[in-house]
């Protein structure tokens, strides 16, 4: 599994946005997260890990400061910055403060850069947090299941929210909602799944067409899981769901 040691790390060349430059604001020595995704790079999320210690507000702003200054004046701008890491980045309590310094620091420093932002999207119920996310330029949030059952086995949200509550949610962003959605399939505890299957999937297009996404990313997992039965959704099978959402309108791409 992969930890981030670091709190502003890369650039690293991202499937998604090219050249990427990462923000981790969660702990470094382990995983924060309101979800816990069987297929999560991090590994399992600690469900009793009650006292996280994040990084402190000064201490992200600090090593921002520092590698935008330092790539600025060398001229080696990456794409992008992206909000990632070790978990839920909007978790951090200072998110909406560290949004802004990250804007004003990118303003004085690389201009040009876009900021992305990771996330499963739950705590969009919170006024400071989807303030910030509505402050940058990608919000990309989690898709992954079309009904509920496949919601709580793949996600495992801790809040234990619907699917239905949780694509309200979604709904918060309006026109800057871009998705992100991981299809597989295996068995996990003793019970085979298929994201692809298509009544899953038929519910999932729903839900897109529902939220209007500006785009949807699709893919598959491409690194070892926490779940150890999971296995990769064939591209042709990816193309053909990306297919489906153009057809419907709403562009959509298979990162493999
Ligand atoms: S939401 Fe992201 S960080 Fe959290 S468990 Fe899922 S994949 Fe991992």
């Amino acid at each position: 599994m992969i930890l981030f040691d670091k709190i502003v790390f890369g650039p690293v060349v991202s499937r998604r946005f090219g050249k990427s430059l990462g923000i981790n604001l969660l702990p470094l020595d382990n995983k924060v997260c309101n979800f816990n995704c069987i297929y999560c790079e991090c590994g399992w999320t600690n469900v009793k890990n009650t006292k996280v210690k994040y990084t402190s507000y000064e201490d992200v702003v600090s090593a921002m400061q520092i590698k935008f200054k330092e790539l600025g004046q060398k001229g080696d701008f990456p794409d992008v910055i992206t909000f990632a890491g070790n978990g839920e980045p909007t978790m951090h309590p200072q998110f909406l403060r560290i949004i802004d310094d990250t804007i004003r620091l990118r303003n004085e420093y690389m201009p040009m850069v876009k900021i992305v932002i990771l996330s499963n999207g739950v705590l969009m119920n919170k006024p400071d947090v989807l303030e910030a996310l509505l402050k940058v330029d990608l919000c990309v949030m989690k898709l992954d299941a079309g009904n509920g059952k496949l919601f709580k086995i793949i996600d495992q949200p801790l809040n234990n929210k619907s699917i239905n509550w949780y694509v309200q949610n979604l709904k918060k962003l309006g026109d800057k909602l871009i998705i992100q959605a991981i299809f597989l399939k295996g068995v996990f505890n003793n019970e085979f799944i298929d994201s692809t299957d298509e009544s899953n999937l038929n519910d999932w297009l729903n839900y897109v067409v529902q939220l209007r996404p500006k785009e949807v990313m699709i893919y598959t997992i491409d690194r070892e899981t926490p779940a150890k039965e999971l296995e990769k959704i064939p591209s042709d099978i990816l193309s053909n769901i990306a297919l489906r959402v153009n057809e419907a309108g709403i562009k959509a791409k298979v990162y493999s």
